[in-house]
């Protein structure tokens, strides 16, 4: 087991260590139940949904990067497969505060990134706050998605985003989490950049058409690529780079030792992630960045 979640796992009730032992044993594991464990983990265990998403909450929270905060919030989120999704917040010592990423966020681009389509519920620790709520009403679900709160009925995001403002106030009808594939092309035929052209191919852009991606390279090699996730207020916006490390970091690598890492985005795009993409790897010790254009 990932030594993040040894502590969190001994308070877990002794019926719920019993279902999911075989699964987090592994040390690959990736953060996430497939919809066949969930169905698993929940017969072996007597938890209902909603219960079983509570009680995983400490779990998601250990994977928290906290230095700034040491305020570690944990989210949950099903997909319309029926798979759990782990999220945690994820800050970055020597990075500016904008480049943050909270527990919803984490948690919702995960299960984007691993190819879920549409999302039914999110349950977090604590109340989300004003960035997430807005960031979430950016996603096909739209305001009907399920919000679950410890010690709190379950609501709506519609509930705790009262007026809302979002993409189909800008005529927008490309939802985050859409599929989308947006056909760029680059020369260069590696790993690294062809993973991140799929990121670009596979991002929410739809205000600026700044389409990009990023792919990191983990200390032993693995390849994690990140999509731009744009919003419909701006300032929630979700940079590739951050959803690259969401993936790495979910996945049990060590975001302060990346090999190298590429972008790739248009040659001419409305707004570039080239300066913070370079300065926030820089802040996690990773110089080897390159830019790739389409
Ligand atoms: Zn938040």
């Amino acid at each position: 087991m990932q030594a993040r979640f040894q502590a969190p796992w001994a308070d877990l009730p002794t019926s719920l260590q019993t279902a999911l032992e075989p699964i987090l044993s592994a040390n690959d594991f990736p953060a996430m139940l497939t919809a066949e464990q969930v169905k698993t983990v929940k017969s072996i265990s007597g938890l209902d949904d909603d219960a079983l998403a509570f009680a995983l909450l400490p779990l998601a929270a250990a994977c928290a990067l906290t230095p700034v905060s040491h305020f570690m919030v944990g989210a949950i989120t099903r997909g319309i497969s029926g798979n759990l999704y782990f999220g945690a917040n994820m800050e970055f010592g020597g990075a500016p505060l904008q480049q943050t990423i909270h527990a919803e966020q984490c948690a919702v681009t995960h299960a984007w990134l691993r190819g879920e389509t549409r999302l039914l519920s999110i349950t977090v620790n604590y109340t989300p706050c004003g960035h997430c709520r807005q960031f979430m009403n950016e996603l096909n679900s739209g305001t009907g998605l399920d919000i679950h709160l410890p010690g709190r009925p379950t609501s709506t995001l519609g509930q705790y985003l009262p007026d809302a403002f979002g993409p189909k106030d800008l005529a927008i009808t490309t939802l985050l989490m859409d599929p989308v594939h947006h056909g760029y092309k680059v020369a260069q035929a590696d790993a690294l950049t062809q993973a991140a052209l799929e990121g670009a191919n596979h991002s929410h852009a739809p205000y600026s058409l700044s389409h990009s991606g990023v792919a990191v390279e983990a200390a032993d090699g693995t390849i994690y690529a990140g999509r731009y996730a744009e919003n419909a207020a701006f300032n929630p916006s979700l940079p590739p780079l951050q959803a690259a490390l969401i993936l790495a970091n979910l996945s049990g690598k060590d975001c302060g030792a990346l090999r190298r890492a590429v972008l790739v985005e248009s040659s001419k795009p409305m707004l570039t992630q080239w300066g913070a993409t370079q300065a926030t790897l820089a802040a996690l010790g990773c110089t080897d960045v390159k830019r790739v254009t389409f």
